[in-house]
């Protein structure tokens, strides 16, 4: 059987998602003995990410060029690294729990007739048995599951299994492959983001969230002050965004983003259940409602009962003291 792992990385905007070391360290776990190969996919060779996967634990990375490839699309993306898989025969498969990790997995375990772990937040190994914790029912429980025979295929959490610490001298082959796609039912031409500052919320170890207790989007900007001096990153509850308080991509919960952050301050959010699902995961809760019964308290390691308007401010002011 091969003892080889690929790594799917993600790069944005030419640099590595964090989530791609994270992948490398949760395969080997998996197979501390194996080989890892990074596999990367765009328009360029992207030598230099591939080196930087290689420092942080990869054996070897192949990249595949191709000028479909300069955005991401589950028909490129999958066609593109389908090759691989096809030429490596690996014993598993690594990516993100990210938005592309979550789009392009299925697609190829669908097309491998394979299974799929996704979302693993732990994996332990026990001899030949190699265990993935994953949260159900939005976090309210966690299972443990193993793969008893073909592909071992996974999706991790960001921010829940630690990168390997970075060592500069490690070297290994980065093989650049111009790939073949072909027949893409879509393409995409240009993408327009709208201006977004700071910290990726999804990578942040540290995000401040607001909720309908901020009660307007200039509400809103003493908790970009604090996000700004923890070197964190904002967040919303849905009932911010309904309110039009802030953007919808900074939404967290069970239909906005997961989140698994070092430290997540909650800011005039009642707790939702919904809510929960995107965070109860973090390391450490610090909840600031004036209503000393809501619900967050419930997940909160730290409780402020107060007003978040005198709170805040407060805050901001003690740790810029430090
Ligand atoms: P509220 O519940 O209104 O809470 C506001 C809180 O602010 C209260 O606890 C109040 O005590 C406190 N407060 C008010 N003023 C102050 C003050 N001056 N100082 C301190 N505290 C103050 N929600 C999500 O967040 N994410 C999701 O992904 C999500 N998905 C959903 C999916 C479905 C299918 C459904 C049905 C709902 C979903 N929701 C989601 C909505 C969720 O049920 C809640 O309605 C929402 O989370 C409430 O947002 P909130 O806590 O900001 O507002």
């Amino acid at each position: 059987m091969s003892d080889k792992l690929l790594v799917i990385g993600e790069t944005r905007d030419g640099v590595l998602r964090n989530v791609t070391f994270e992948a490398i360290a949760a395969a080997k776990k998996i197979k501390p003995d194996g080989e890892i190969v990074g596999v990367l996919c765009g328009e360029d060779e992207l030598e230099k990410q591939g080196q930087e996967m290689i420092y942080y634990g990869a054996d070897r990375v192949v990249t595949l060029k191709n000028s479909t490839l300069k955005t991401y699309t589950s028909d490129g993306f999958g066609q593109a690294v389908m090759s691989v898989i096809d030429e490596e025969s690996p014993y598993g498969i690594v990516m993100g729990h990210t938005a592309v990790g979550k789009d392009l997995t299925p697609k190829i375990a669908a097309k491998l007739e394979s299974g799929l772990i996704s979302d693993a937040t732990d994996i332990e190994v026990d001899g030949d048995e190699v265990v993935f914790t994953r949260p159900i029912y939005s976090g309210k429980a966690f299972e443990k599951k193993t793969i008893t025979s073909g592909l071992v295929f996974v999706t991790i959490r960001p921010n829940n299994i630690p990168a390997l610490d970075r060592d500069g001298s490690r070297s290994g082959d980065i093989q650049a492959k111009d790939v073949d796609v072909t027949d893409l039912r879509m393409v995409i031409k240009d993408v327009i983001r709208k201006a977004s500052e700071g910290v990726d919320l999804s990578e942040a170890n540290v995000i401040v969230a607001g909720g309908r207790g901020v009660k307007s989007a200039d509400g809103f900007k003493p908790l970009y002050e604090l996000a700004d001096v923890l070197g964190g990153a904002v967040g919303a509850s849905r009932g911010a965004c309904d309110a039009d308080y802030c953007d919808y991509s900074l939404q967290i919960g069970q239909t906005g983003k997961v989140v698994t952050p070092d430290l997540y301050i909650a800011v005039g959010i009642s707790g939702a259940i919904q809510h929960l699902a995107g965070m109860s995961n973090s390391k450490v809760i610090v909840a600031i409602n004036k209503d000393p019964e809501a619900n967050i308290f419930n997940v909160a390691d730290y409780g402020i009962v107060g007003d978040l308007f005198e709170v805040v401010p407060m805050l901001i002011e003690e740790i810029k003291k430090i």
